[in-house]
């Protein structure tokens, strides 16, 4: 048994390896979210957040969420969603929206749209609301931050998105890594 040696291998490990998680922590891509509130929904929206962050974190992608009352941006980089119900989604022309769909994302204009009153329909527990509407949201987001407008059958870009599973929907891996690379290069680009 050498001791010393193994004792001295092991503290290389351990330096190495917050040398390591530090490099790494460095490449988690962060987002800048603005959430503009033109809904009845209240508290709903603020614990919807957690849900949020939550899909996002698991996805190494870091959210930062900030809520705003009107729709100027703060920060040039971030992206928007604005949730709306009852008149404020009467303006965005509901009416042409077609029944079913909870949310829309604007490419060019980096915001997203999110009809709380559907979603609020589609869940009939305040705590199911808070779940569902945090995760239209990420949904949306995810069309947003890709560039893609496409679905996936799995996970949490599928069409048809479970708003009430016990766990929450990933991002696929080849999702998350999209993400990751379009904000790094972003970050890369603005430097
Ligand atoms: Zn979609």
């Amino acid at each position: 048994m050498t001791r010393g040696r193994s004792g001295l291998m092991a503290t290389l490990a351990l330096m190495l390896s917050i040398d390591f998680s530090a490099h790494a922590s460095d490449d988690v891509p962060e987002v800048h979210v603005e959430i503009i509130d033109y809904s009845s929904a209240g508290w709903t929206l603020l614990a919807a957040r957690a849900e949020v962050k939550k899909i996002y974190e698991s996805a190494g992608i870091r959210l930062l969420i900030t809520t705003a009352s009107n729709s100027v941006r703060t920060l040039p980089n971030a992206v928007q969603v604005v949730v709306l119900s009852g008149r404020a989604s009467g303006r965005m022309r509901i009416d042409r929206v077609p029944p079913g769909v909870l949310g829309y994302s604007v490419f060019e204009a980096r915001r997203v749209y999110v009809f709380y009153d559907r979603v609020g329909n589609e869940a009939a527990r305040p705590n199911g609301r808070v779940v569902a509407l945090g995760r239209v949201i990420a949904h949306e987001l995810g069309h947003l931050l890709s560039g893609r407008s496409g679905h996936s059958v799995d996970g949490l870009m599928q069409a048809k998105l479970d708003l009430h599973s016990r766990f929450s929907p990933p991002l696929l891996a080849e999702q998350a890594q999209l993400i990751r690379d379009r904000l790094l290069e972003a970050r890369r680009l603005a430097r």
